[in-house]
């Protein structure tokens, strides 16, 4: 039988990020039946009320099984009947994706369509939605990964719900990096995933959803259009004992510990508050370009390729010379960015060090001229 190789890189991508020790353990408990032996229901909702602690909701919080990607379209798919009108806040390559989601399941999206560049402005939108605020829901993203530019959902959910409007928010790369106060921000649908801040491998969707978004899925007129993404079925797993498939047991046992990590760190955000801060700062000391122009992400960096270098040049370099591996974008940000996740376990001091340090190495090689050295603004800045 073949060994599977270990991973020798350093893993600094937006997603997935380094796994800690205790979770990779925790996927390698014996493992029961989870679908017979109630002591999972047990498990399965300790850990959604963890999770509903770290988020700061008194609604309920479900984990299925697939990628992130799953929460976006279960909320689309529970939510959406024929012909609703959804607002598609699109400022970003992730937000514009969720119309997709919405025609799928029969819904109009309409489109709020934003500098690329630049965050939502809350009071722009208000005024938006005194002429027009005939929506069922409205999809935004939280931290748009490719460009590195959060938006701040919590004001957004506020004013959408002060015009009747139902929330879905993509928070799969900020949940845990960001504030976020769901209860406090009014926030409908929440989704997040296992393999971005929570640090636990790929596998595992998050939704949290409030108890007007239950009401809105519970009145609709016509049938979810899906199985697999009907979070209705999920609502009565616990008193009936019960899940829609089988539950994948190693990856909510992993989670679990991964959560447990982040409640035991009350400087979470503020960790990643200040080594997102320090990395720009030296990033640009040394004269490189942040992407975007506010709004700059706790959880990823993102800067222009220097002339002279492709991105890919970079990309290898830093694999193939320091072990360390970094991820380019897409759509169109393809060949023009590097992101650097500093997300969950990835945002320490001593790995981005590192990073920032190769980064420099790397840079030299290829006679990209830096004005000053990262890791010593790096330090620096670091407070
Ligand atoms: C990672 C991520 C997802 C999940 O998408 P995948 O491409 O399947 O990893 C969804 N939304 C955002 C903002 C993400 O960063």
């Amino acid at each position: 039988m073949g060994t599977i190789k270990e991973c020798e890189l350093k893993i600094m991508t937006p997603g997935p990020v380094q796994v800690r020790e205790n979770v990779r353990m925790a996927r390698s408990i014996k493992t029961t039946n989870p679908d017979i032996d109630t002591s999972f229901v047990e498990e399965y909702k300790e850990t959604c009320d963890k999770i509903a602690t770290l988020l700061h909701t008194s609604g309920q919080v479900y984990i299925l099984s697939g990628e992130g990607i799953l929460g976006l379209e279960c909320a689309c798919a529970s939510l959406t009947e024929q012909g609703d009108r959804v607002l598609v806040i699109d400022n970003g390559i992730y937000g514009h994706g969720f119309a997709d989601f919405v025609s799928l399941y029969g819904g109009n999206p309409v489109l709020y369509q934003k500098d690329y560049r630049r965050t939502i402005d809350v009071e722009e939108l208000r005024v938006y939605l005194e002429n027009d605020h005939d929506f069922k829901y409205a999809t935004v993203v939280h931290n748009d990964t490719p460009s590195g530019m959060t938006n701040d959902v919590m004001a957004i959910g506020k004013v959408l719900h002060e015009f009747g409007i139902l929330s879905v928010v993509d928070s799969v790369s900020a949940m845990g990096g960001e504030e976020l106060h769901i209860d406090e921000g009014k926030l409908d649908i929440v989704c997040g995933g296992s393999q971005k801040v929570i640090s636990a491998p790929p596998g595992l969707t998050i939704v949290a959803v409030s108890h007007r978004a239950m009401r809105a899925m519970e009145s609709r007129k016509t049938n979810v259009a899906s199985f697999y993404c009907n979070l209705l079925n999920f609502k009565t797993y616990y008193e009936d004992k019960w899940f829609p498939y089988t539950m994948p047991i190693s990856d909510i046992y992993g989670l679990k510990v991964a959560v447990e990590n982040m409640l035991a760190e009350p400087e979470l955000v503020n960790r990643h508050k200040k080594i997102a801060s320090a990395v720009r700062k030296a990033l640009t000391k040394g004269g490189l370009r942040l992407y975007g122009e506010n709004g700059y992400s706790n959880t990823v960096t993102v800067f222009y390729v220097p002339d002279k270098v492709t991105d890919q040049e970079i990309l290898s370099y830093m694999k193939e010379k320091f072990h360390i591996m970094l991820a380019g974008s897409f759509g169109h940000l393809k060949g023009k960015v590097i992101r650097i996740g500093h997300m969950g376990e990835n945002a320490n001091v001593e790995d981005v060090e590192e990073v920032l340090d190769a980064l420099y190495q790397t840079l030299l090689h290829f006679h990209v001229e830096v004005k000053e050295e990262f890791t010593k603004s790096f330090r620096d800045n670091f407070i």
